[in-house]
This record gives C-alpha cells, structure tokens and sequence, in this order.
C-alpha cells in the first residue's frame, strides 16, 4: 500500500505554487511522536461514493441506503504503540502535502475541531474494542496517533477510516500483550466497527492487507451502508478521479436533515428505484477496458441523493462540480468533498494542478 496522498508525490512539487512553498518543519503539528520498536501502524484509506440512493428514514431516524463504496488512493494512518501511561491516549499531527494540511495552511481547518479525547472516533473504537473482551482503558496502557490527511468531516469518512484502523490496531495489541488468548473474530469486529457509524464497516475491509479474506476495497452497501457485498474485479478497476476538498466542513446529520425537509416539500425527488445500474458495475467489473471506456461508461450513472441537500445548505459548491476537463462532477457522500471524474490519470494530474493554481484544495487520486 503506498502511503502519501496524490498531491504530495514528488513529482508535483515543482509544480506548486509558492504558497505551498512552506516548511512543516517550523509547525509541530506536522511533527509525529517519536515511537517505540512496539508500534504497529495501518493506512486508512479515504472513500468516495459512485451510487448513493437513500430512502424514507425508518422509525429509528436512520435512513436506509442503497451505494457503492469506493476506497481511493489517499491515505492517513494510525498508529498504536505502548506506553507507561495507563489508558488511551490520543494525539494527532497533519500529512504534509495532503489536502487536509492544505486547508490547515490556508487557514481552512482548525485541527482543534478534532477533540483528542474520549468523543474521538478513535478513542471509541479501542474502548468498544476492550468493552468486547469485558475491559476497560485502565487495563491498558495505549498511545494512538492519527496522522491526518483526509479532510474532516468532508463525506470522505476519514474519521471513519481512524476507527476502523484503531479496531485493527487496538485487537492486535490486546493479543500481542497477552490479554486476549486468540484474535478477536471478524464477525465480532465488524459489529463494533456498526456499533461506531454506519461507514466504519467497509472502512473496516478496505483497511486490512489485501490478502484477508474480508479485503475490500470497493463494495456494495445495504442496510445503513453496514452490510456489505464486496465488487469482485477481474482488473484493478482502474478510474481517475480529481477531489476537491472545501474550505469548510459539513455535518452529515443536517445533510441528511435537508434532503427530509426537501422531500417532505416535493423539492427533491422520492428515491425510487434506489438499485446500483448495471453500468456503474460494468465500469468496475468490466475485463480489458482503459481508463476512459470505463469513465465514460460511469459518467452518466453516477448518483447521490445527497448532493442537492449539500448543495442547498452551501450552493457555492456548485460552480465547481462542472469543468471541462472532467467527465462528470459529483459531491463525495454527504459532501463538501467534490470528486471530479477525469477521463485518465494524466487529465487528472493536469486538473488537480489547474485547481491547485487556481486556489483550490485538489489532489488527483485513482480508485484503490
Ligand atoms: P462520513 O463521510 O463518514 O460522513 P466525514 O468524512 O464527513 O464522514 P469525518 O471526517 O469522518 O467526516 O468526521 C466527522 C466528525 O467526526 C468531525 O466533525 C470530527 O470532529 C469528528 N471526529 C471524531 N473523531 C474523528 C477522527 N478521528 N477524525 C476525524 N474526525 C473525527
């Protein structure tokens, strides 16, 4: 698995413009804890929708969905390693180059908006994994590091992801220290990964090594987007993607709020028939094709139910969702994140630094 986002690649520097130009050395909060021999790490992919057909919200209040999750290739990474202190403790620092520490150095993000403490997805997910085995933080000494690069709160499911690693992380710690006899079961894993957001199940597959039977990198979700039927491909599906990460962040709760007041006014259309089409599976699954057959296959049939809701409480996200250099424009998820579909990864590369120049957070990326 690589590790740094599109737009840190070495080959794009001289490229950037000299805003970007900017040491992370003289910022600590690009600085990452000095680790023992005993820490583990594991990369957390970030993920864009290609279908998101939502329905009628259950009694519950949740909204049943039908979409296509697909991991890209951007990636933060948690970090688990031990420590004298008793319990878990958290700390965070950016990826220098990634889009997240792009909107940081423009002022865009606040890393303070990410509490360091138990309400972190990250903090929940090695509790619930402790809670599985009748334990509590006390009985463990633990350090998490989340090197972020994914925006937040960007409908890119970046905390989703801290989660679904820290799982993984915090199980393989309680086994290498002793105090479970044997790996927790996947199938106990993936009710807590449920238990934490309906997004934390795929994350949950797409973060472990490809080589696990569970491996996921794109997926169908049903249910609340928890039970998963993973896209098998004969080539990796190989499509090029431009993200467009905005200066603000957006609260999926009132995303979803919005399509239900949209909807109850006859604003936005009921979900009708909410199956993924035949061509968004062609695209991914089709044997033989390049890069720009599958695009434009997909192009047309790319759908999110929650794109006008987004659109509606930030409308100044709109003129950006057409370019001529990209096939189709989409809202990732509940948004703000846009991905641009380019017709191959060198149109990609070439529109990301367009973007880039022009201002805008952007890095090229292709599906896992
Ligand atoms: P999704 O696509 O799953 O709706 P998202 O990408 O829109 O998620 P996240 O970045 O996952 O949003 O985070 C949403 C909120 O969760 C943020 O407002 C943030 O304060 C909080 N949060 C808690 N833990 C984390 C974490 N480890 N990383 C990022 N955000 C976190």
């Amino acid at each position: 698995m690589s590790t740094a986002s599109a737009a840190s690649s070495p080959e794009m520097e001289p490229n950037m413009t000299a805003s970007r130009a900017f040491d992370p050395s003289d910022d600590p909060i690009f600085e990452e804890p000095v680790f023992t021999p005993e820490a583990r790490f594991i990369q957390a992919p970030g993920k864009i929708n290609l279908h998101l057909a939502v329905g009628e919200p259950a009694e519950n209040g949740y909204h049943p969905l039908v979409t296509v999750f697909a991991a890209v290739e951007m990636w933060e990474e948690v970090i688990a390693d031990v420590t004298n202190k008793p319990g878990i403790t958290l700390t965070m620092s950016l990826v220098a180059g990634s889009l997240v520490a792009d909107q940081y150095q423009a002022g865009a993000f606040d890393p303070a908006d990410v509490a360091l403490d138990e309400t972190n997805l990250v903090y929940r997910a090695a509790a619930a994994v402790l809670a599985e085995h009748k334990l509590v933080p006390e009985d463990i000494a633990l350090h998490l590091h989340i090197a972020k690069a994914i925006p937040v709160a960007g409908g890119m499911a970046g905390g989703s992801a801290d989660a679904a690693a820290t799982i993984l992380l915090t199980d393989n710690h309680l086994y290498e220290a002793g105090l479970i006899d044997e790996p927790t079961p996947f199938e106990r894993l993936d009710a807590i990964a449920a238990s934490l957001g309906a997004d934390v199940p795929f994350m949950l597959r797409a973060c472990l090594d490809a080589d696990h039977p569970e491996y996921a990198s794109i997926a169908v979700g049903t249910g609340v987007g928890e039970k998963l039927e993973p896209i098998k491909r004969h080539d990796k599906a190989d499509l090029a993607f431009v993200l467009v990460a905005a200066p603000f962040g957006l609260s999926t709760p009132a995303v979803f709020r919005a399509l239900d007041e949209g909807r109850a006014q006859g604003v936005y259309p009921e979900a009708g028939d909410m199956s993924v089409p035949e061509e968004v599976l062609r695209a991914l699954t089709g044997k033989g094709m390049n890069q720009q057959v599958r695009a434009s296959i997909l192009a047309p049939h790319v759908r999110n139910d929650l794109q006008e809701p987004a659109l509606n409480v930030r409308p100044e996200l709109r003129e950006r969702l057409s370019n001529p250099l990209a096939l189709r424009g989409f809202i990732s998820g509940s948004g703000p994140t846009i991905a641009l579909l380019a017709p191959n990864s060198a149109a990609a590369m070439i529109l990301a630094m367009e973007l880039r120049e022009a201002g805008l957070f952007a890095a090229d990326t292709t599906l896992l």
